[in-house]
């Protein structure tokens, strides 16, 4: 028999045996939710009520008792009601002795009572076993069935075999329960639904931050001063034209700073000569969201690609053309084939398509499902090798558009640069400091570092 068979057989909800009755304390809106959900896994549910008048509401199949009738009936509570209300499970306590309470309950804003919801439900029933459950879950959702979204169940507490029971129904129930520990994360668990995208803020804030100024750059540049300076009306410029220099100039600054912190870290790991010394907080803050920025990045330079492919059908390009030919026609001369030109260009686009090949590769890898199917090393290869080459292949794709402009003093307006050369300033620092680190006078003391070497013990917490 295959050595793994019984740990899946253990795993795998039971599925034969007839469902063990689960009681429902609370006839609102998520009490109704997951007891239709339960009663569709095949879970015998009775209600506990302040009111035992069934509605139309209610579950047909399922029983509407009083609190405690409805308590006898059952091993495992869910109390499906709001903990300012949970004084009336005192009276109750010793029907409850013994008995498994799963608290659902969530909370208005973050941290807002000394202790958890679940915390203070064990310290009302001190009998009971207290598990805290199904909070990140809507009554929506399970209503619905579009749970994808959360599909994941946090579960802990203190009573290995209650917080197991509770497994069981949740997977009964087509959702993943994952264990977080004993009751102390309750706390944790409560605050998940009241989070916005936390890891998303600091990189959404700063591409916003960075759209914005390289918007009022280019207005400045490529809007003001030709109007200003030779009355020409590029204002049309807003809607394609200068998007499509702000994208890849966020993306490519953006890239930058995914690398930048894991230099950064480098750097302080070799001055004080160990790594068990904590980075300051804001580094170990930037370092987590590395994630969310690279995704936002690949975000920006997609949009750099689709506002690249319609520039052939607008009109602007078109009539640039058009009066070039017509130039030369009235002119009777053709201008000859810039071979240097024609490579700088070919250079160009070869490098963006490259750069942007390995972008996206980089963003699939960092998807979860993909992610969990390749091993650390093999994860590492493509974040970090993968990811410095498109890195170098972005910078220079970036650099061979500048070509020879650089240094020509008709690219500067008001002393004012391109916007693409100031998003060269990042990416630039990080590959001669990645470059300067890979010599074996530096990239030796700094893998024994890693290793867990100690050169500077003083630095040891
Ligand atoms: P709800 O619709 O307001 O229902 C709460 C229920 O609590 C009432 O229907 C009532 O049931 C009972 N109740 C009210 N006052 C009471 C009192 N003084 N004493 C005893 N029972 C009382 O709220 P809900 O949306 O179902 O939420 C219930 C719990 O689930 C909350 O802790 C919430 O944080 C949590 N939760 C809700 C959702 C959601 O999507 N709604 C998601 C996750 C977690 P009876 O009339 O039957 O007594």
């Amino acid at each position: 028999m295959n050595k793994n068979s019984s740990n899946i057989m253990a795993l795998a909800p039971n599925t034969s045996n007839k469902r063990e009755t689960v009681c429902i304390f609370g006839t609102g809106d998520f009490g109704r939710a997951l007891g239709h959900k339960m009663i569709q896994s095949g879970y015998p549910v009775v209600f506990g009520s302040r009111s035992t008048q069934t509605s139309s509401l209610i579950p047909k199949d399922a029983e509407v008792l009083s609190h405690a009738e409805a308590a006898q009936k059952a091993a495992i509570i869910i109390i499906a009601i709001q903990r300012e209300h949970y004084d009336f499970l005192i009276p109750l306590a010793e029907i409850l002795h013994g008995k498994v309470l799963v608290d659902v309950s969530n909370n208005l804003k973050i941290n807002q009572y000394p202790e958890s919801n679940a915390e203070y439900l064990a310290q009302l029933v001190p009998g009971a076993k207290v598990v805290k459950a199904f909070n990140t879950v809507s009554a929506w959702a399970l209503q619905s069935g579009t749970v994808d979204a959360s599909r994941q169940v946090f579960v802990c507490g203190d009573n290995m075999e209650a917080k197991q029971m509770v497994m069981d129904i949740v997977r009964a129930l087509g959702l993943t329960p994952l264990d977080q520990g004993s009751l102390l994360a309750a706390q944790e668990i409560e605050n998940y639904p009241l989070q916005l995208f936390p890891m998303w803020k600091f990189p959404i804030l700063l591409s916003l931050g960075l759209a914005a100024f390289f918007f009022v750059y280019s207005l400045i540049r490529d809007v003001i001063y030709p109007y200003v300076y030779e009355n020409k009306d590029f204002s049309f410029f807003i809607a394609i034209s200068i998007p499509n220099r702000i994208c890849p100039v966020v993306a490519l600054i953006l890239l930058a700073l995914v690398y930048l912190p894991g230099v950064l870290a480098a750097i302080i790991q070799l001055y004080r000569g160990t790594k068990y010394c904590r980075f300051p907080d804001w580094l170990d803050k930037w370092m987590l969201c590395r994630k969310q920025l690279g995704l936002v990045a690949l975000a920006f330079a997609s949009l750099h690609v689709l506002y690249t492919l319609v520039i052939p059908i607008r009109s602007f390009v078109r009539w640039r053309i058009s009066s070039r030919i017509l130039s030369q026609a009235l002119k009777n001369v053709t201008e000859p084939l810039n071979t240097t030109h024609a490579w700088l260009s070919d250079s160009y686009l070869a490098l963006g398509i490259l750069g942007f090949f390995l972008f996206v590769l980089l963003g699939i890898t960092s998807l979860p499902s993909v992610s969990n199917n390749v091993n650390w090393r093999e994860f590492r290869f493509v974040q970090s090798k993968l990811g410095y080459l498109t890195l170098i292949l972005c910078t220079a794709h970036t650099l061979v558009y500048g070509g020879n402009r650089f240094l020509s003093p008709s690219s500067y307006r008001w002393y004012l640069p391109n916007a693409y050369m100031l998003s060269l300033i990042v990416p630039c620092i990080v590959l001669v400091v990645k470059f300067v680190l890979i010599f074996p006078c530096l990239d030796k003391p700094l893998s024994q570092i890693r290793q867990g070497w100690e050169r500077n013990p003083q630095y040891s917490e």
